[in-house]
């Protein structure tokens, strides 16, 4: 602090003392110090600027070299700004973590400035909203979704609720509903949040679709088994007609314990964990199990004349369960039964497939199922031949057990089937879960 007027002293002193060896006038020491003074003053504004010029523009590792109060004040101003250039990096650094932890964010994350405009989004919501995560950034929201309800949501303020709107990727019989949430930040700002919620309003349409299914399905056999109660009680029948109405209630009877039954099991192959490797079943077990079933139904409905064909096959040995391999294959057979004349051949048996997996196929001759049916064939209660499934006392749910059944093993259920000529229905397992025996 001393060294400024020491200074300015001296070079006014020097300028002085320099003027009064050269001048012979008396003013002459006056006028060396007046331009000593000068000569500081301007040396002292020249640092002042070099300061100044860094300080608005510099670097702060470029520091310009300084002597006396000058060092101090750029070497005070250099550690303010290391300080400052220090918190901004940390800030930014913030600022990037809580970025990539919005971007991991399972929801999309749309900031809205003051007037609706884009500030930032993430990828899930560019993808469920058709942005583009960079070059919509400043948009008007409102010129990017242009769905009427959206807008009124938008223009209404109120965001007590969610919208729902179609996403980008929503086609004709090919939904994508996006829910969008509202919640105000800041001065005006908003935070907008994406969810997808397709998959879950199809689970919630499959579910309404399922219990109004299950309803009709036990309500008709119902009907008609109160119907029959109401007769008995109050007509005097003979012996021979109350024995035939009784017949009718019992097969009404066992169509609902058997809807009952496969609704049990869909549900047990629903929630229970993925049968292990520890059981290992023979193939000839598993297919003489379930051909004892299905025989004892072809007897019952048609006299026993089905024409049974099981097919040589390799010895194997698969892992699974033993109880679910048998219920799919007597699905399968009894299908063959049900849904073909009497008189038709029903081929069993099973293959070795490239892989080393195994292919339990059932082949009939039968009327066939037309193509367009295929692809639904394992939906819950849909069925090609409504009455002549219920009359053979069919529930609409065998298909989708076995398709269950096969990919809990890892495999999947197969259909081949052409009008007039007959169907091979098929359950492939992989190679992990088979051992062929010699
Ligand atoms: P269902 O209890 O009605 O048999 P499934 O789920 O087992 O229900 O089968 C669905 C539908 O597939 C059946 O209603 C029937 O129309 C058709 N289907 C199944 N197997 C055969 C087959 N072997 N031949 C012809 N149609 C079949």
């Amino acid at each position: 602090m001393i060294r400024r007027p020491v200074e300015l002293l001296s070079l006014t002193l020097l300028g002085g003392w320099g003027a009064s060896l050269l001048g012979s006038s008396e003013w002459a020491p006056v006028m060396g110090c007046l331009l000593g003074a000068t000569l500081w003053i301007l040396i002292d504004n020249i640092r002042a600027a070099r300061v100044l010029a860094w300080l608005r523009h510099g670097n702060a590792s470029r520091a310009p070299t300084m002597s006396g109060v000058w060092e101090e004040v750029v070497e005070r101003a250099r550690k303010g700004f290391k300080v400052l250039n220090r918190k901004a990096r940390k800030s930014e650094a913030r600022l990037q973590e809580f970025l990539a932890a919005l971007q991991a964010s399972p929801n999309g994350v749309v900031m809205l400035d003051r007037n609706s405009h884009i500030e930032w989004c993430n990828f899930t919501a560019a993808q469920h909203l058709g942005f583009d995560s960079k070059r919509d950034l400043h948009q008007q929201i409102r010129n990017l979704i242009r769905d009427p309800a959206f807008i009124a949501f938008l223009n209404k303020g109120d965001y007590s609720k969610s919208i729902e709107i179609d996403g980008r990727d929503a086609l004709p019989g090919h939904p994508h509903r996006i829910s969008i949430y509202i919640h105000v930040y800041g001065k005006g700002r908003r935070l907008m949040l994406t969810r997808d919620v397709t998959a879950l309003e199809q689970a919630e349409a499959m579910r309404r679709d399922f219990v109004a299914n299950v309803s009709h399905e036990i309500r008709t056999p119902l009907t008609v088994v109160t119907g029959f109660i109401e007769t008995l009680l109050t007509l005097p029948l003979a012996d021979e007609e109350r024995e035939r109405y009784l017949r009718l209630m019992e097969a009404q009877a066992h169509r609902m314990q058997g809807l009952v039954s496969d609704l049990l099991t869909l549900s047990r192959l629903e929630g229970s964990p993925i049968p292990g490797s520890a059981e290992w079943v023979r193939g000839e077990d598993l297919l003489q199990q379930a051909l004892n079933e299905s025989r004892a139904l072809s007897d019952l409905l048609s006299g026993g004349q089905h024409e049974w064909v099981v097919v040589d096959s390799p010895s194997v040995e698969v892992a699974g369960s033993r109880s679910e391999l048998v219920s799919a294959l007597t699905n399968l057979l009894n299908n063959a039964v049900r849904h073909t004349p009497a008189g038709s051949q029903v081929r069993v048996g099973w293959r070795m497939l490239p892989d080393d997996g195994v292919e339990f196929y059932v082949e009939d001759n039968g009327p066939g199922i037309a193509a367009e049916h295929l692809p639904r064939l394992t939906e819950r209660f849909y069925r090609v031949d409504r009455s002549r499934s219920r009359e053979t006392g069919g529930t609409g749910l065998g298909l989708a057990i076995v398709k269950h059944v096969a990919q809990r093993h890892g495999g999947q259920m197969l259909v081949q089937s052409t009008v007039g000529r007959g169907s091979v229905f098929s359950i492939t397992l992989p190679p992990s879960r088979v051992l062929t025996t010699a």
